[in-house]
């Protein structure tokens, strides 16, 4: 454990995560300083969640005296690195991100499952949680998912013997590690995403890979065998291997897959051997949801769950929002919020084989990819596709470029491109909103971008099914 009493500590980002370090932080008697490039009149509701705490502020920018003063500097996970913190790190301060601090505070007889990938990341998470609530040990589940950073662990009863601790994890985060690992280490995929941040795919893969490079060789790495990149990352590791694979006809000694059927799911594991878990305990569907589940019985088999839990579990877990949730429907048109399709292979793995003719909107940051891989899942299932944000252009020249023959049209706002797609659509057609891009061009967050969808759907006369 890390000693902070007397420590200069600087917390770097005032959100959500740097509000729970910085009182983490001055709690243990830390000299804390939060910086954020934000200037304080931006910033007041979140500085209001630090009255009473001993904490001073440099807000507006980040000052460079302020980082080489610091004996220690904690990354919020939102934040990208800064002249100023490798200046610090230059200068021999540890720079770390908020879940390797979490992570130096754990007891050591508590069980981290640590989760990360491009896409599935909170499902999986979500989802292991879930077995692990049934399992009747104390649990947490938090990390990059919704609102409950990897520090709130600490004081959970669940960092204790035989306390789990589920974390999902971002690129951003394992950047800024240094010991942190789990004793299952899950990588679902890895695919074209925050270009705009690490510039090659090799870097981004190279940080995705982290989830593996602190673990002891007893621990479990769980990679995606039909992924080049994830099995790319998995050479050399020091823990055990194990794949999971949800192509038709796949199996492996160690590891998951479906039966021919796709019914089963079946675990191959060194200890245990082959167990059947039947694919009806789940309410999620599609491929990708196979392996989010696949994953998630081998982390928590893995470490000695029983069946019976996993089984439970499942059966109790439920689908997170606006992930590809069916919010209205009109007439015989249904409405579906994807607000998290964020990137391109999101996208495509939600329309892949979508079971009727369906109008996509799409658009927002544009993350720096290629389109083509969400234009090939549409072929055949696309009516036409509605273009709203600033990757507007790019889309749509990139459905030139593939030859598309569906309308391409654009739409100034999410009401509009709800009516315009409603207007391409036919009985038993479907719309939708699945962006494949960020949303901070016109909406707060992914949350927010779905709610604004479900307004425009009650607007068109849908009945809302969420209400
Ligand atoms: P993340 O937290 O990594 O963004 P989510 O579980 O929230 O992942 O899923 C986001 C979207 O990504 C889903 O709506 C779905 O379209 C897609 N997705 C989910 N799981 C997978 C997977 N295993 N492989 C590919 N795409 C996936």
């Amino acid at each position: 454990m890390m000693d902070l009493d007397g420590k200069t500590v600087v917390v770097v980002g005032l959100a959500q995560t740097g509000i729970a370090v910085a009182k983490f932080c001055a709690k243990r008697g830390a000299r804390v300083v939060v910086t954020d490039g934000k200037p304080a009149d931006q910033l007041s509701d979140k500085i209001a969640q630090l009255d009473g705490v001993p904490v001073r502020f440099s807000l507006g920018g980040h000052d460079l005296s302020t980082y080489l003063a610091a004996e220690l500097v904690v990354m919020s996970p939102g934040v990208p690195s800064l002249a100023e913190t490798r200046a610090a790190a230059a200068a021999g301060i540890p720079v770390i991100a908020e879940i390797e601090l979490a992570y130096r505070f754990l007891h050591p007889e508590a069980t981290v499952l640590a989760i990360t990938g491009t896409n599935g990341k909170s499902t999986t998470t979500a989802l292991t949680g879930k077995l692990c609530e049934a399992s009747g040990r104390p649990t947490f589940c938090g990390g990059n998912l919704g609102n409950m950073p990897m520090i709130d662990a600490v004081e959970h009863p669940a960092n204790a013997p035989g306390g789990l601790i589920v974390v999902e994890v971002a690129a951003f985060m394992l950047e800024n590690c240094t010991s942190f690992r789990g004793k299952t280490g899950v990588l679902t995929n890895i695919t074209e995403d925050h270009l705009d941040r690490f510039s090659t795919m090799e870097r981004y893969a190279e940080m995705k890979g982290r989830i593996w490079d602190f673990q002891r060789p007893d621990d479990l790495a769980i990679a995606n065998a039909a992924d080049p990149w994830v099995m790319a990352e998995a050479k050399g590791i020091p823990s055990q291997l194990y794949t999971f694979d949800s192509r038709p006809g796949a199996s492996t000694e160690r590891g998951a897959f479906l039966t021919p059927d796709r019914k089963r799911i079946v675990l191959r594991m060194a200890e245990t051997g082959e167990e059947h878990f039947p694919v009806d305990d789940l309410v999620i569907v599609g491929n990708h949801n196979m392996e989010n589940a696949m994953c998630a019985y081998l982390a928590t088999r893995g470490i000695g769950l029983t069946v019976e839990a996993i089984r439970e579990g499942a059966r109790a877990y439920r689908p997170l929002p606006h992930r590809m949730e069916l919010v209205g429907d009109k007439g015989d048109i249904y409405f579906y919020d994807d607000s998290k399709g964020t990137n391109v292979a999101s996208v495509a793995a939600s329309v892949r084989g979508f079971p009727r003719p369906l109008v996509l909107i799409a658009g927002g940051v544009d993350k720096g990819g290629s389109y083509e891989p969400m234009l090939e899942a549409l072929d055949g299932v696309c009516k036409g596709i509605v273009l709203i944000g600033k990757a507007a252009p790019l889309i749509r020249s990139a459905a030139a470029v593939h030859g598309a023959t569906y309308p391409v049209i654009d739409a100034t706002d999410m009401h509009e491109a709800v009516r315009r797609a409603t207007e391409l659509c036919g009985a038993g057609d479907a719309v939708v909103l699945s962006p494949a891009c960020a949303s901070y061009d016109m909406f707060q967050n992914f949350g927010h971008r779905g709610r604004v969808f479900r307004e425009a759907v009650s607007a068109v006369g849908a009945k809302r099914l969420d209400a």
